[in-house]
């Protein structure tokens, strides 16, 4: 329960937000440089991250070697202050997570769990924390009880028990909204303590329906085309089963996160997203950034280095001015 302070997202209204320059798809470091190129540049931004917790910086417990942070910081912390520099400038925040885009149209569409946005131009900064690896039984109940989005399903699982996977503030979230339709929340952690803001943190604990399995790896989701419990061992004690009619997982793995993108965009033989020197993909106006790249280097200054770049060019790119032409071999 390492974070002491809130999420403080600037929200925009939950629903459909047309009209903006550009959406910006994660809010880790990447993300929220280059928002902070394209506010500042006049452009109306819009970011659109799932939690501070849910990406790389957002878990690191402290940050200590990028440039100018002298003090003690944790990852979450540097994030808001990055953050609030881009909210100075005029850029947007909406906590939602992105589950599909249409990027046919000129205008490029983002669907997310709880509203829909359309720009003209899209950075994609997701990072690398998708998994790819699932538990035993999850691929085969996926619909069947196993969701990923509480938003969408929560209601389908009214009086249950169910069963939550997950630490950050996303996985949180989305018990919480849990809690308005099921008997019972079974929010199994897989760290002993949770990667999110303490006041989530509070709520958790106080909340008279969730009950928190701390140190709780989930092993197994078991049922018979449909789910019918779940099998988790907890550090250091023996395995224990639950009954449950459904499983929300929130677990993050190590892979870029690119599912949202349907196979609109280039991915490479090694599963990399493919863009030009300044992070543009095939699709004119469709940028993407940081770790979700595959980059050699994982580093906060390299991906925030890399939204710079990107940020610089989409103004470029809708001003319909002639594309800097960065050449990085002088
Ligand atoms: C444990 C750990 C320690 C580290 N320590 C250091 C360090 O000391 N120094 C250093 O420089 N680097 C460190 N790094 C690396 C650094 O954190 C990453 O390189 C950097 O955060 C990558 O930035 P990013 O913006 O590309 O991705 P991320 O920081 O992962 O941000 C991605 C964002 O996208 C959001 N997102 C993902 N999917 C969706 C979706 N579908 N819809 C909406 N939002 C979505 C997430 O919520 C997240 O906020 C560390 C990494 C880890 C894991």
């Amino acid at each position: 329960m390492d974070l002491a302070f809130g999420l403080n997202l600037q929200s925009v209204e939950e629903g459909s937000s047309t009209g903006y320059d550009v959406i910006v798809v994660g809010g880790g470091p990447a993300g929220v440089t280059a928002a902070i190129y394209t506010s500042r540049a006049g452009l109306k931004t819009l970011v659109i991250d799932k939690g501070l917790t849910a990406g790389a910086l957002g878990i690191t417990g402290k940050i200590a070697n990028y440039p100018g942070i002298l003090e003690e910081v944790s990852g979450a912390e540097l994030l808001e202050r990055m953050r609030t520099q881009a909210k100075s400038f005029g850029a947007e925040f909406v906590s939602n997570k992105v589950i599909g885009v249409d990027l046919l149209s000129e205008d490029k569409t983002i669907f997310g769990n709880n509203g829909n946005y359309t720009a003209r131009s899209l950075i994609i900064a997701t990072g690398s924390m998708g998994r790819g690896t699932r538990v035993k039984g999850e691929d085969e109940l996926l619909g069947h009880g196993v969701s990923y989005c509480a938003t969408c399903d929560a209601a389908f699982f009214r009086d249950q028990e169910v069963a939550v996977a997950g630490n950050s503030d996303e996985a949180i979230e989305e018990g919480f909204i849990l809690t308005k339709f099921v008997k019972k929340v079974h929010f199994l952690s897989p760290t002993l303590s949770l990667k999110a803001p303490q006041h989530l943190v509070d709520e958790l604990i106080a909340n008279p329906k969730i009950i928190l399995y701390p140190g709780a790896g989930l092993r197994e989701i078991i049922g018979n085309n449909r789910v019918e419990a779940v099998r988790f061992e907890v550090r250091g004690k023996s395995e224990q089963t639950i009954t449950v009619g459904g499983a929300f997982v929130y677990l993050q793995g190590s892979k870029p996160i690119t599912d949202f993108l349907q196979g609109q965009i280039e991915i490479n033989e090694n599963g990399c997203l493919v863009v030009d020197r300044e992070y543009q993909t095939a699709i004119p106006g469709v940028f993407a950034v940081g770790d979700v790249l595959c980059n050699h280097v994982k580093q906060a200054v390299i991906a925030a280095a890399e939204g710079a770049v990107a940020g610089i060019a989409v103004e470029k790119v809708l001003h319909g001015r002639k594309q800097m032409v960065v050449d990085w071999t002088k």
